[in-house]
């Protein structure tokens, strides 16, 4: 015995909720170790004791992790030997001290042990479609309270049967401590309910609802996060009559398969898509989609990419199983509400879409909605960070005192943030109706609760008028601080990638208030995290009726032409302008000359939108980004040539004038070029004028990192192809976990507001 020594091993992290002590309990047992792990207030603490080569290859097994579970450190120090017998999972340690910030974990796709269960005729578990364990199942959508505790959870209510109370006592048993543990004898069961709210009494609901699925009809089927619509994503009839009770008229839908082999069959895929797909998070990924895939043409009309995610629920897998085709599952929503997950609720307001809702009676306790990301320059860049993700903590290179940034107005996220943690909240939505507010308003206070933050400040947009902003100026806490929505999108990438500035940040989006009171959104930036300098900003398009031409992309078309043209572009040569009344454009014409209600905009976003009308002969964005999205996908990969722009470096912010541009595309057209190369070129034209003025700058400024950020690095050849034009000189940054649209905006709100702040 006296050649034992000890350990004490502090992980921090992701480690609980995920499978981690158990995990490392087999670990002990297998190097024959004696000691105890437990929960403490920031992780994993281990304390291990034995021989050193055992306790060597105890702290080699280590550095592999339960798939969940993300490790952020690992600290070994040396202690005394004690006399401990057996390995034990121990109690958990002191539990809501000051600073206490471990929670919920992030919900979690089914582990291939429960699934390889559920498809077993002999297990107890047969076709459960609850079933789960301490690698996989719901998380934060149940969880009411911290500590994570069944008892704090939407599973309090269900007592466990004798069988599940052995496994969940059992260290060496999967579902050890698994909160959500449940059997179809103790647990929430599934409920096939028809259009006239009657439940079916049938065994094995997945069955019947599969076949109905297969039948063409739409079911509202409750999942991890809220309620998903759910149909045949092979048959136009039933996509078309999802669109038309929906009442979506373009915007893609997403579809779910069971599995990798489902994916490829539907779409071209690389090692780095199928890793994203088959994460534990299961976000939904948009990848190429195949010609022939079978998918009816309306899941994601005149789009090239599908967005596909794979069954992360047992529910998912049956119900997959049983329809036999792949689904197309959208949010169980009207346009523009929230996500439903209460089952009254859902019952009431999806009754003029669905045909049957497929219920369990395990409550939603936190709505999250599926997570979007796609590969760009080979890494994954999330778009939308909900359900898998929230609420994992981004990690800050230095600390920030307690926060609040309450987001932007669309695609609103907000963050809570503390010391060197920042949370991002779940997806909410576009803030412009009641429900969406009341939905962010709970998720505030919810997350508020779970992460212990109180916050000191609240940061919000420049914009008065944002819902985000009235709800920061309503809140009691008296620091409020106001940040640049540009700035914020910045410092988010900063954020992100660690940066404390100076970088030069490339802003990039649709729009967001500037400091002049103008609209911005084609913004080169020097930045830290305290100022910014607006270095350079595209030359703005006027919008004639405001926000109408948002929508009435032909209307931006119009006024790039008239400014490029000086009045007289080649109108009638222009197939977009025939399918517009010639009183309107006589209309918006003089709107645009007299300057009535025709704000001006630097939006990048907007000389996609312009020139994609004028390309595709389209009139109208039925969605956000719609022709910008086809504008981008038209564009052909070979085509490397580029028209001429302007640099007006004379004033300050420079002007990058992308006339030239215009005048040339527009020829283009006319001559009858292909939109395929004529958007190539436009792409080429703005990546040459973005690198071309950073390289000036430089010269000016010095060296410094560039980020990009703002919803135009959606754009994968866009963000692609401006890093290979500022490699290797520049030390370029692409988004990655943060969105780099307005659901990554909060992030950047709060590391600005804090560094504003200390300067107070
Ligand atoms: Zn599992
Ligand atoms: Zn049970
Ligand atoms: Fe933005």
């Amino acid at each position: 015995m006296n050649s034992r020594e000890g350990r004490r091993i502090l992980v921090r992290g992701v480690v609980q909720g995920v499978g981690f002590r158990p995990w490392v309990w087999r670990l002990a047992q297998q190097a024959g170790l004696a000691g105890r792990v437990f929960n403490d207030g920031q992780g994993v603490t281990i304390e291990v004791f034995g021989a050193p080569a055992a306790l060597d290859r105890f702290i080699a097994g280590l550095e592999q992790t339960p798939p969940a579970a993300r490790v952020h450190s690992r600290q070994i120090e040396t202690i005394a030997n004690q006399d401990a017998s057996e390995f034990i999972i121990a109690p958990s340690g002191p539990a809501g001290e000051p600073g206490r910030r471990v929670s919920i974990p992030p919900d979690i796709a089914t582990c291939a042990d429960c699934l390889a269960e559920i498809e077993d005729t002999h297990a107890r578990r047969f076709h459960y479609a609850l079933t789960n364990c301490t690698q996989c199942g719901p998380r934060f959508s149940i969880a009411r309270e911290i500590p994570y505790d069944r008892v704090h959870t939407t599973m309090a209510a269900f007592a466990m049967c004798a069988d599940c109370r052995r496994e969940y006592e059992d260290p060496g048993d999967r579902r050890f401590h698994a909160q959500p543990i449940a059997c179809p004898a103790c647990g929430p069961l599934l409920l096939l309910v028809d259009a006239d709210g009657a439940a079916l009494d049938v065994a094995d609901p997945a069955g019947p609802a599969g076949r109905l699925l297969a039948a063409g009809k739409i079911l509202a089927v409750k999942g991890i996060g809220g309620f998903h619509l759910a149909c045949d994503a092979t048959s136009s009839a039933a996509v078309c009559r999802l669109r038309e009770r929906k009442q979506r008229d373009e915007k893609p839908f997403a579809v779910m398969v069971r599995d990798l082999r489902a994916a490829e069959a539907l779409a071209v895929l690389d090692n780095a898509e199928r890793a994203l797909l088959t994460s534990v998070e299961r976000p939904i990924v948009l990848v190429k989609r195949k010609g022939d895939s079978g998918l009816a043409p309306e899941v994601a009309p005149e789009n090239p990419m599908v967005g596909l995610l794979l069954a992360y629920s047992p529910l998912h897998h049956l119900l997959l199983s049983q329809a036999d085709r792949p689904l197309v599952m959208t949010s169980g929503n009207l346009s523009e509400e929230p996500i439903a997950f209460d089952d009254a609720d859902a019952q009431s307001r999806l009754a003029k879409i669905a045909d049957a809702w497929l219920l369990h009676d395990r409550p939603i306790e936190n709505p999250c909605d599926d997570s979007v990301g796609r590969l760009i320059a080979g890494q994954p860049v999330l778009f939308r960070r909900s359900r898998g993700y929230v609420p994992r903590s981004i990690a800050l290179a230095s600390p920030v005192a307690p926060l609040l940034a309450c987001g932007a107005h669309l695609k609103n996220t907000f963050a809570l943030a503390q010391g060197r943690d920042a949370y991002l909240g779940p997806h909410i939505g576009d803030l412009d109706n009641l429900a969406t507010l009341v939905a962010y308003e709970r998720a505030v206070a919810r997350l508020q609760r779970f992460v212990g933050i109180e916050p000191e400040i609240i940061a919000h947009d420049l914009h008065p008028s944002y819902q985000s902003t009235r709800y920061a100026l309503a809140r009691p806490e008296a620091c409020k601080i106001a940040v640049q929505h540009h700035h914020a999108h910045v410092a988010a990438a900063m954020a992100e990638h660690g940066l404390a500035g100076p970088v030069f940040g490339v802003a990039y989006d649709g729009t967001g208030l500037g400091s002049d009171g103008t609209a911005w959104g084609g913004e080169i930036l020097l930045a830290d995290f305290a100022q910014f300098e607006r270095l350079a900003t595209l030359r703005p398009i006027s919008l004639a009726g405001g926000d109408l031409a948002i929508q009435q992309v032909w209307r931006l078309a119009l006024a790039v032409l008239d400014d490029a043209f000086a009045g007289d572009p080649p109108m009638d040569a222009l197939a977009l302008f025939k399918l517009i009344p010639a009183g309107e454009i006589a209309l918006c014409r003089r709107m645009i000359a007299e300057k009535l209600n025709t704000p001006l905009a630097h939006g990048a976003g907007r000389y996609f939108d312009a020139l994609g009308a004028i390309g595709l002969g389209a009139t109208h964005s039925h969605f956000e980004g719609q022709v910008a999205m086809r504008w981008n996908f038209v564009a052909d990969a070979g085509e490397d040539r580029r028209y001429d722009f302007a640099l007006d470096a004379t004033r300050r912010p420079w002007l990058m004038d992308l006339r030239p541009m215009v005048r040339q595309a527009t020829m283009d057209i006319v001559a009858g070029r292909a939109p395929a190369v004529v958007s190539a070129r436009f792409h080429n034209t703005l990546v040459a004028v973005t690198a071309e003025v950073l390289r000036l700058l430089r010269q000016e400024h010095g060296n410094h990192p560039v980020v990009f950020t703002g919803g135009c690095f959606q754009n994968a050849r866009m963000a692609e192809s401006l890093r290979a034009a500022l490699s290797p000189e520049f030390a370029v940054h692409l988004p990655g976990q943060v969105p780099p649209g307005d659901g990554g905006l909060a992030l950047g709100q709060a590391v600005v507001a804090d560094a504003l702040a200390k300067r107070l």
